[in-house]
């Protein structure tokens, strides 16, 4: 029995009992009958504090299970099923009022026929839930039909007889939204104490939904700020990709588009980039401004963004400064059909503030680069022009040296062969500057065969035994039998080999040990030449292999060179297909090691 069956026949039952009553009544059979009504009173009274319980039992109930989520579509689901639940109603439904639009919408029904809920012609009551809305207060109606706050309204006339409890739900103080259920009067009428249920029920609903949209929101605008954050990862990325200007320009160019939203734009520097002085507006073909329009000029002066309207009816442009150091390098200037929001500047002020050091980056590279250029095309016409006399120098020596010409004395031939010791180490000089400046310009043509490395290691050493020995060095050269044929060019090889056992030889003292090894995987045959000589510091091995780098050890002072050898080897080691590196500890020996690829066996 429901408690309100049961309330009901109580009430019927106190009027059968009133009806008893009469002045016929004995005085025995009229004290049985007040008894008989206080029992009936009493039963009342328990009957409504049961019912009190019960209901707070079912309050507390569902609102443990609120909370538990932060999914706003879950917590709705939720909140509609402890509605009905608690309020026994046949239909109800929950709309969330839309702060900004000052509207509101249902996002949760139950038992409402699909055709209920089309807007234009909703089965439900708006004018109860627009008054909850205004009024911040919970209704009950037994017959909204009769009931003077709603009579003659639409929504509620064109219903049969409902009785509807509708409670708001209040977040600090505001209507957040409404809860409301119904049913048909035949079936059961809501009375207040459902109503204050409603309402406390509501009150916990309304904050369950609130964080559950609060969450939401935060959600979306965490992942709007790690989308963000990606995107500029990725633009940090592809900026700083290549050291080209013309690359960069195009990507910022892109993505100042993509990112903006609009319909053109141009990279401007109104005094060129760099050394180039002249205008570079980037891309070329018809800017759609001057570049002594107002915008231009106050965004350039100013180093802020600015706006200005265009001739076209509500089109925008935008120009946002590439700052550099406190300086302004130039503008990006975007133009657009429509305003630009405020999030496309945000956008454009985060892209130039990535893009203008990419851009100064690509700047100095190209004039690395051209500096280089002239550097290599230095070399490459003094290398040429050294060559011709030198050859004439060297090849007059000999003649005086072999007294071609007529005799000469003792001193005369010492002295020739001093010149002669110089113009070789001159013409060594030239031959490392001009592999220089043909690598560089990728002007060095290998010749590139299968050979067999044995034939070209005693190549290299032919000339340097001598020089070894009479160092009191040791020079051991380990070749495993069945070594694989290498694909290199055999004078480059000799060439690389010669640099390092000659290093070998210049940085060992007397008396040491040259090793010359040989070992071979699937890919690559690899040869090293260790010494136990001076080392290399790490602070040196930095350097190791770039143009021009000598220790400052004076051993190594004492020595001839220019610290050119190591930098050509790793460049033609590179271009027959291998590697170079070195493993050294100062003062106690070097191994300086190259590879070259095996050649493909023939078919
Ligand atoms: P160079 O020998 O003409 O100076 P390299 O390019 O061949 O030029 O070598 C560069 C520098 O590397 C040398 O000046 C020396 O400081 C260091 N180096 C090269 N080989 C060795 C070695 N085997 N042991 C110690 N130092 C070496």
């Amino acid at each position: 029995m429901s408690a309100h069956s049961g309330k009901t026949k109580i009430v019927a039952l106190r009027g059968i009992l009133k009806r008893l009553d009469s002045n016929s009544l004995s005085l025995e059979a009229r004290l049985a009958l007040d008894k008989a009504l206080g029992y009936v009173d009493d039963l009342a009274e328990l009957l409504n504090s049961s019912e009190e319980q019960s209901r707070l039992g079912a309050l507390y109930h569902v609102s443990m299970a609120l909370g538990t989520s932060l999914n706003l579509d879950e917590v709705l689901t939720q909140v509609m099923d402890a509605v009905i639940g608690l309020t026994r109603a046949e239909r109800g439904l929950l709309v969330l009022v839309d702060r900004d639009a000052s509207t509101w919408q249902m996002r949760a029904a139950r038992n409402f026929a699909k055709k209920d809920l089309r807007p234009d012609e909703m089965n439900f009551s708006r004018t109860v839930i627009n008054t909850v809305i205004r009024n911040g207060q919970g209704i009950v109606t037994t017959d909204a039909q009769r009931d003077p706050r709603f009579a003659q309204r639409q929504s509620v006339v064109a219903m049969a007889l409902r009785s509807i409890l509708c409670a708001p739900l209040l977040v600090r103080g505001q209507v957040g939204g409404v809860i409301y259920v119904e049913n048909r009067i035949q079936t059961n009428l809501f009375n207040q104490a459902d109503l204050e249920l409603l309402n406390t029920f509501a009150a916990q609903a309304a904050i369950a939904i609130e964080n559950a949209r609060l969450y939401t929101r935060t959600d979306h605008a965490l992942r709007q700020r790690v989308t963000d954050l990606e995107n500029l990862a990725q633009i940090d990325r592809q900026l700083n990709e290549r050291l080209d200007l013309a690359h960069v320009l195009e990507f910022t160019r892109n993505w100042a588009l993509r990112g903006t939203q609009a319909d053109q734009v141009w990279i401007v520097f109104p005094n060129g980039v760099g050394q180039a002085e002249e205008t570079l507006i980037y891309p070329s073909d018809e800017p759609g401004f001057n570049l002594d329009d107002a915008l231009i000029v106050s965004a350039l002066a100013q180093g802020k963004p600015q706006f200005a309207s265009t001739d076209q009816k509500s089109a925008e442009r935008l120009a946002v400064p590439l700052m550099q150091s406190g300086e302004v390098l130039g503008l990006i200037v975007a133009q657009r059909s429509a305003p630009f929001s405020k999030t496309a500047l945000q956008f454009l002020e985060r892209l130039a503030g990535r893009a203008a050091p990419a851009i100064e980056n690509a700047r100095l590279f190209q004039d690395v680069q051209k500096a280089n250029q002239a550097k290599t095309k230095f070399i490459s016409v003094v290398t040429h022009e050294l060559r011709i006399p030198m050859t004439s120098i060297k090849g007059y020596t000999d003649l005086l040296r072999q007294q071609a010409v007529g005799p000469i004395n003792e001193q005369q031939l010492n002295f020739l062969n001093v010149v002669r010791g110089n113009v070789d180490r001159m013409s060594a000089l030239v031959a490392d500057l001009s592999d220089i400046s043909r690598i560089e310009a990728g002007r060095l043509k290998l010749e590139c065969r299968s050979l067999s490395i044995e034939k070209y290691i005693s190549e290299a050493l032919r000339n340097l035994r001598p020089k070894i020995s009479e160092k009191s060095q040791t020079l051991e050269v380990e070749l495993p039998p069945d070594l694989p044929l290498v694909y290199a060019d055999a004078n480059r090889l000799v060439q690389v080999l010669n640099n390092l056992v000659s290093n070998a030889w210049k940085y060992s003292p007397g008396g040491g040990t040259i090793r010359l090894k040989a070992l071979s995987d699937s890919e690559f045959v690899r040869l090293e030449v260790s010494d136990n000589g001076i080392g290399i510091s790490e602070e040196d091995q930095v350097h190791l292999f770039s143009q021009f780098f000598r220790s400052e050890d004076p051993i190594v002072r004492e020595e001839q060179g220019w610290g050119l050898g190591l930098n050509v080897s790793k460049h033609l080691v590179e271009l027959m297909g291998g590697t170079i590196g070195v493993h050294s500890t100062h003062q106690v020996g070097s191994t300086f090691w190259f590879t070259l690829p095996i050649a493909e066996q023939e078919t």
